[in-house]
């Protein structure tokens, strides 16, 4: 395995090391700083992470599946076979071991493949990416953490305390206070931590709102959703995501433009708003086809929420940016997405894996930071801006969205002419 240059000793060995947020962020890291660690950098840091949630990972709220890819802009597969845990992934992705199971793409109104994308392989990885439940990933990473880190269920960190200057002070919602060394803020988009120290640093909305749910058949998804995932693309400003999640459900997310946020609809939801918001789906998304229908009739309502796209640009770390050194925001917590982005997940893999390179490669803490910022934002700022171009895209009307359809069109038929050649 690769390792980094290494220093005769590393700035963090035999410290303490607080996580917040046992995603896939903080869970990533962990892995990472046990990959990247060996006895030249001295003592093993002691290390706790806290996870607001009471359980572990399980199917519940995490009902729905997400894109990790291994193209350049992405790397999230590159990141998770570095960590030693992508074979493992890939046996439970829906995609299975050589990534060859469905397809991203986009369709028409009556579900015709416009275009179809799948990325090279690239030549040292299994599979040049992977769909695969939320709810696994975590498992798996959750699994892949070693022994000696503890992961506290139920705990959140509400806080960063005044303290001295070389020791970082976490309130905590057992009512306890706890010294670390090093912080490692991976408590997704609504952060505490990141309003404690930058509380002007808030989510905006994208400009899209969204109704989304996963549904449960008694045996296979219906098709295409069984295999396939994407957008329909039908240039009525609402839009339509679908995605397989596991062999008996998948995930529809409606989505639509709107001036200003809405209030979001989270569980537990009453029979009562489950219905309305369930009529709202059908009465928004009427132009669809079936399966749409079924979908929402087969919808689980455990996971039935509205929400609004929000994300907000990456910030660099060190006092002269507000963040007290020693602490260091990763994945959402630091660069919230929407899911329009599609590459959350990959870009808080990644952080997650940098970070712990940087800090086992360089003399001090500080030093460690700055690299990793120059490696991190700019990903970052890119996907923001990529996002926004989706939303455009994927909600557009009139001559734009005629414009967009032949071009969608147009991808198509390049990418199946350079995929017969290939094959030939
Ligand atoms: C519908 C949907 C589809 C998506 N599709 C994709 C996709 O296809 N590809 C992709 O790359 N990304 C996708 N994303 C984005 C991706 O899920 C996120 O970007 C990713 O989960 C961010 O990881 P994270 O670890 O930073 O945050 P999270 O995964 O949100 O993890 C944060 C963790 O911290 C915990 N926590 C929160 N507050 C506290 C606290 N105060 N103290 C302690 N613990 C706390 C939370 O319970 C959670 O476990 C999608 C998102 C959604 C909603």
């Amino acid at each position: 395995m690769a390792r980094p240059p290494s220093p005769s000793s590393c700035p963090l060995a035999g410290k303490k090391i607080v996580v917040a947020g046992a995603g896939i962020a903080g869970l990533a890291f962990a892995i990472s700083l046990q990959h990247f660690w060996n006895e030249d950098l001295g003592s093993y840091p002691e290390i706790t992470l806290y996870e607001r949630e009471e359980k572990e990972p399980g199917r519940g709220r995490e009902g729905y599946s997400l894109s990790i890819r291994g193209d350049s802009r992405s790397g999230g597969v590159q990141a998770l076979q570095k960590m030693g845990v992508l074979e493992k992934l890939l046996d439970v992705s829906i995609t299975g071991r050589g990534g060859e199971r469905g397809s991203f793409g986009f369709w028409d109104p009556n579900w015709k493949r416009i275009v179809e994308i799948r990325l090279e392989k690239p030549r040292d990885l299994p599979a040049s990416g992977m769909r695969i439940a939320r709810w696994q990933l975590r498992r798996v990473l959750t699994e892949s953490v070693a022994a000696h880190t503890e992961i506290v269920w139920g705990v959140a960190c509400l806080e960063v305390l005044p303290s001295s200057d070389t020791k970082i002070r976490v309130r905590l919602s057992d009512g306890k206070e706890e010294d670390c060394d090093f912080l490692v803020a991976a408590d997704g988009a609504s952060s505490k931590l990141r309003a404690s120290v930058r509380p002007a640093d808030i989510l905006h909305f994208a400009g899209a709102v969204s109704i989304g749910a996963s549904s449960r058949f008694p045996g296979a998804p219906p098709v295409p959703v069984n295999e396939d995932w994407g957008m329909v693309f039908n240039r009525t400003g609402t839009a339509l995501f679908v995605s397989p999640v596991d062999d008996r459900s998948a995930l529809w997310n409606l989505s639509y433009i709107a001036d200003s946020p809405r209030d979001p609809q989270r569980q537990p939801l009453s029979p009562e708003q489950t219905a309305q918001i369930l009529q709202e789906a059908k009465e928004r998304g009427k132009s669809f086809k079936e399966p749409f229908q079924t979908l929402v009739d087969n919808t689980d309502v455990s996971t039935l929420n509205i929400f609004n796209a929000n994300d907000k640009q990456p910030f660099p770390h060190g006092k002269q940016n507000g963040v007290p050194n020693g602490i260091v925001f990763i994945g959402d917590s630091n660069h919230a997405v929407s899911p329009f982005a599609g590459n959350g997940a990959n870009m808080a893999l990644m952080d997650a894996f940098d970070l712990a390179e940087c800090l086992c490669g360089q003399p001090s803490i500080e030093q460690a930071v700055n690299v990793y910022d120059k490696r991190s934002m700019p990903r970052c700022s890119a996907t923001v801006k990529m996002s926004h171009f989706t939303i455009g895209l994927v909600h557009s009307t009139g001559l734009r969205g005629l414009f967009y359809r032949a071009m969608l069109g147009l991808a198509g038929v390049i990418l199946s002419v350079l995929s017969w050649r290939k094959r030939r």
